[in-house]
């Protein structure tokens, strides 16, 4: 698992105190990484990070860890980390990793909430394992969740939703709420923190689709 070598991103990223270098070995002990015992809340392909930022700024009780496999995008959000609005925050880590070595990363029970964000949609059906809901993830998400943890996913791309329903069903999990327009429901749009994709697809006219599914 090392960081890709990333002219300009390399160097910050691998002397930033918020990134995480070498995520397996915080597996089982990410308490100590955070100096307390609040849930841990993951997002998994973070991008530029505004989501997981507003995110830990709004909720000082939970932790955060961001992931994203490239260090290029993941230095946009070790960036913004930076500036006056973020820099104070205390519950907030980055890793650079593919999200595929999530269950090397987190111990059993380990992470409360898991947050996919505008995933990438992988169109073709031989990448269908590639998608990060599909039951291969949800299998590695089941390693690292507390039972009773939570899967939230939002998209605006609407093949993508369905299957990621048709998958949460046909698995062990409970589909517990789900949504083609976000932003129209007034439950489950309540809190929501808009992401960089979901701000410029939405601007668009794209209605944004959700769904929650509670690992058993
Ligand atoms: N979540 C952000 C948002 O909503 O604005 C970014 C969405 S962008 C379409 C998807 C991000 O997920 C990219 O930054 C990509 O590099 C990252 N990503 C895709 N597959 C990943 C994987 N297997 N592991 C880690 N990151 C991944």
């Amino acid at each position: 698992m090392r960081l890709r070598n990333v002219p300009r991103a390399e160097g910050t990223i691998q002397n930033h105190p918020a990134v995480i270098k070498r995520p397996e070995a915080q597996k089982g002990c990410w308490r100590q990484v955070f100096g307390n015992s609040k849930p841990i809340h993951i997002e998994i392909g973070m991008g530029k990070g505004r989501y997981l930022l507003t995110m830990a700024s709004l909720h000082p009780d939970v932790n955060f860890v961001g992931i994203e496999r490239y260090t290029s995008v993941l230095l946009r959000a070790v960036e913004k980390f930076d500036t006056e609005e973020f820099k104070m925050l205390k519950n907030i880590r980055f890793v650079c990793m593919d999200a595929r070595d999530v269950a090397e990363v987190f111990a059993h029970g380990e992470v409360a909430r898991i947050y996919l964000n505008f995933s990438d949609p992988w169109p073709k059906a031989r990448h269908e394992k590639r998608r990060l809901t599909s039951h291969e993830f949800l299998e590695r998400y089941e390693q690292i969740l507390v039972p009773g943890g939570t899967l939230e996913f939002k998209t605006d791309n609407t093949e993508l939703f369905n299957f990621s329903l048709e998958q949460v069903k046909s698995s062990s999990w409970t589909l517990e709420h789900y949504t083609y327009d976000l932003h129209h429901h007034e439950i489950m749009n309540e809190g929501n923190v808009m992401t960089e994709y979901e701000e410029k697809f939405s601007a668009r006219g794209n209605p944004i689709n959700k769904l929650i599914a509670v690992r058993k």
